[in-house]
């Protein structure tokens, strides 16, 4: 079905279908038709690509996807839109809808199952009180995917893509820039969704790849990112000292060793410097 982007065209689907909007689902559905297609394009290069998409809504996105993928696989939390995307989307033979929480789903499977021989992306305007634990989902499970293209909050956004040393950069900017290389493609204005939202968001991609510096044991990494931006005001020092519990006067040999000031702010840091941070650690700061 066209003109998903044609506001009493959705007025009257959503009605018809007894359907009321969940905020707590973070459903916002896009009615601005140049944001689809540019989505669709960015995340399908070929046609042989399969494409997950979290959050089909009523398949504004999807229809777009559907017209240059391969495949696509639209997990969907909300069963009333079922029926919904069932009366928008039933012309296509290359779509497959899954009714699940995408947090509780094994990707892993999903993808080996529904996308043999396929490159594989992601492709969703995600909801955004998941923002976060999707992508890390996405990005620790070390998922078989080329490219994450998704629609977040403007801040959010700001904060996955921020470089490195920057204001923007946060425990996440850090996570995912071990994981794959961030670019902000797109701004979209708060009046491009119904209803609209009280934030600009954004279109960010992330391309996965190999990191690019790599930690004696990636747990700890992590912890020291945390910890680091755990009290972003303080010096790493003080940060990484309080919320992993270690010995101050210990720790301010660990990060001289790993060639960091101790008065650093986790923002100044590169993910480079943490993974020498993660690594004096492991070795019980006998690095040097
Ligand atoms: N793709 C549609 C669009 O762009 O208009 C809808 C996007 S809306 C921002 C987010 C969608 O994600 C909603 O359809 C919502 O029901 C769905 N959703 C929310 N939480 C989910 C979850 N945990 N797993 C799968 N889908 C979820």
């Amino acid at each position: 079905m066209e003109r998903l982007t044609n506001i009493s065209t959705v007025r009257e689907l959503l009605s018809r279908h007894g359907f009321t909007f969940s905020k707590a689902l973070g459903q916002n559905f896009l009615i601005n038709p140049s944001v689809c297609p540019r989505m669709a394009e960015a995340a399908v290069t070929d046609d042989n690509t399969g494409v997950l998409e979290i959050g089909p809504g009523i398949g504004v996105l999807t229809n777009e996807l559907l017209k240059r993928a391969k495949k696509v696989v639209a997990v969907e939390l909300d069963g009333r839109l079922l029926p919904v995307l069932d009366e928008t989307l039933g012309e296509y033979d290359n779509l497959r809808v899954i009714h699940a929480d995408v947090m509780e789903l094994d990707l892993r499977r999903v993808i080996e199952e529904e996308f043999p021989g396929m490159r594989v992306v992601v492709c969703a305007n995600l909801p955004y009180y998941i923002t976060s634990p999707v992508i890390m989902k996405l990005l620790e499970e070390r998922l078989p995917i080329d490219t994450i293209t998704v629609m977040v909050q403007k801040e959010a956004a700001l904060r996955l893509c921020a470089g490195e040393g920057s204001r923007d950069s946060s425990a996440i900017t850090a996570a995912v820039r071990y994981y794959a290389s961030p670019e902000l493609l797109f701004h979209v204005s708060a009046g491009s969704f119904m209803p609209a939202p009280k934030v600009d968001s954004a279109v960010i991609q992330l391309t996965l790849r190999e990191p690019e510096y790599k930690p004696l044991d990636e747990k700890t990494l992590f912890c020291v990112i945390k910890a680091a931006f755990a009290q972003r005001r303080k010096t790493v020092l003080n940060s990484i000292s309080s919320s992993m519990s270690l010995d101050k006067s210990e720790l301010s040999g660990i990060l001289k060793s790993a060639g960091v000031e101790p008065t650093a702010r986790a923002e100044q840091l590169t993910l480079r410097d943490f993974v020498r941070i993660s690594d004096a650690i492991d070795k019980g700061g006998n690095d040097g």
